[in-house]
């Protein structure tokens, strides 16, 4: 066996940054930037205000209350044909560009302003540049406003929008294809014959993926068949940045992964000193990493959280330090026990947050094949080797949602 951190090194090393693409902004979420994003243009692009309300001198309302003469209107997208003079008001809503002559904003809930009758009276003196959003005041033109490496998140995508850039250089979402193999696997919802069980795992990595920010390819579900393996396999190289395999890395006489993956690619088959997910292959199919992940279903969760999630990480251009999920730290609520086998194990746990502190209990039965305490487990648990952990001890976590 090997130690979890040596099986990573090893997984990561394999696994390059992909190439700069040219991405749309309707494509890009979740993705880093590639460049540094200069600023085309002002944000806003003219002096607007920020109130609907009336445009004054601010000079002309220093004595206020003070009536004054409405010369007209501007609204939000109006191009503005009056000019603001002595002792005159312009009626503007939201957004609209300041007219010229006026230096200032009185809101509306400030004013009062008779229907039938062309004049406003303002109840306050308002300062120069009152209510004034001035232009360049949230971007200035030629303004560095993103640098590369960059998560580009909604609000990103807001800023980029709002300067008219639709495209930006970033790093792809990468395509990862999910192969599930086995004789025993039935793919949909027709009666089990005897010894048969359902596929879950593709269903769950292909939502991993999905959840990681990647774009899923669905490779199917083959038999313990070499060459439907190897076609599929083959497939998924040609079309994917990567490739998830689940099942037929272990040592049975059936594993047929393990033996089509030797042909293709240049493979490390890891034992990893870690339980669930001890058996792991990772290697390069036409310079394609590909993960042979164990095929009981709990065991390919951590081994996509532990393995694949870092590599995909590294992949889409985030800096080292953010390829691992961070380690947080918690409490036990209630013993977590365990046997000594030199494996570090990964508990499928409940953490709740009370009064500042994580709360950790089981969530459920601890077998790799029980995918409903996976299910019901917000964190992994990380037990050293030995005896676990009594209640009321510090435990580490890695906390999944
Ligand atoms: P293997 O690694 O192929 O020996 O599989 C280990 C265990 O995982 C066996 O009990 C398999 O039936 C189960 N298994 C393998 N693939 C899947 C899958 N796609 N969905 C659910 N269980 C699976
Ligand atoms: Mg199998």
């Amino acid at each position: 066996m090997i130690p979890l951190a040596q099986a990573q090194d090893r997984v990561l090393t394999g696994c390059s940054v992909l190439p700069v693409v040219t991405v749309s902004i309707a494509e890009a979420r979740g993705l880093l930037t590639a460049e540094t994003v200069t600023a085309p243009e002002p944000v806003p692009s003219f002096d607007n205000t920020a109130m609907d309300g009336f445009a004054v001198r601010s000079q002309d309302v220093v004595g206020a209350p003070i009536t004054l003469t409405v010369v007209g209107t501007v609204s939000a997208g109006a191009t503005p044909s009056v000019v603001v003079g002595a002792n005159q008001a312009a009626r503007v809503m939201t957004g609209a560009v300041i007219p010229p002559g006026a230096d200032a904003v009185v809101m509306v809930e400030l004013t009062q302003a008779s229907g039938d009758s062309d004049e406003v009276k303002v109840a306050q003196a308002v300062p120069k540049g009152n209510h004034i959003r001035r232009a360049g005041e949230d971007i200035v033109a030629g303004q560095v406003v993103f640098g590369s490496g960059e998560v580009l998140t909604p609000g990103h995508l807001g800023v980029l929008a709002s300067l008219g850039v639709y495209e930006v250089q970033a790093r792809p979402r990468p395509r990862v294809g999910v192969l599930s193999t086995g004789d025993e696997l039935v793919d949909g919802c027709q009666p089990l014959k005897a010894g048969q069980i359902r596929d879950s795992n593709r269903h769950t990595l292909l939502a991993l993926l999905d959840e990681a920010g990647c774009e899923p390819v669905d490779l199917g579900c083959v038999p313990d068949d070499e060459s439907q393996i190897a076609d599929a396999i083959r497939i998924g190289a040609e079309c994917c940045h990567g490739v998830l395999t689940s099942g037929g890395v272990s040592m049975g006489d059936y594993d047929y992964v393990k033996k089509v993956l030797n042909e293709m690619g240049d493979m490390s088959w890891m034992q990893v000193a870690i339980k669930p997910a001890k058996p792991l292959a990772f290697g390069l199919v036409d310079g394609v990493p590909v993960f042979g992940l164990p095929g009981n279903p709990v065991s390919s969760m951590v081994s996509f959280e532990l393995f694949v999630l870092p590599a995909l990480r590294k992949m889409m251009g985030h800096p080292p330090e953010s390829w691992h999920r961070q380690v947080t730290l918690g409490r036990t609520a209630e013993k977590l026990s365990r046997h000594p086998d030199g494996k570090t194990h990964f508990a499928r746990v409940k953490v709740r947050y009370v009064d500042g502190e994580y709360l950790v209990s089981s969530a459920g039965g601890q077998g790799s094949h029980q995918m409903s305490a996976m299910a019901n487990a917000n964190a992994l648990a990380v037990l050293p080797d030995g005896e676990g952990l009594e209640a009321d001890e510090a435990v580490s976590l890695l906390i999944l949602r």
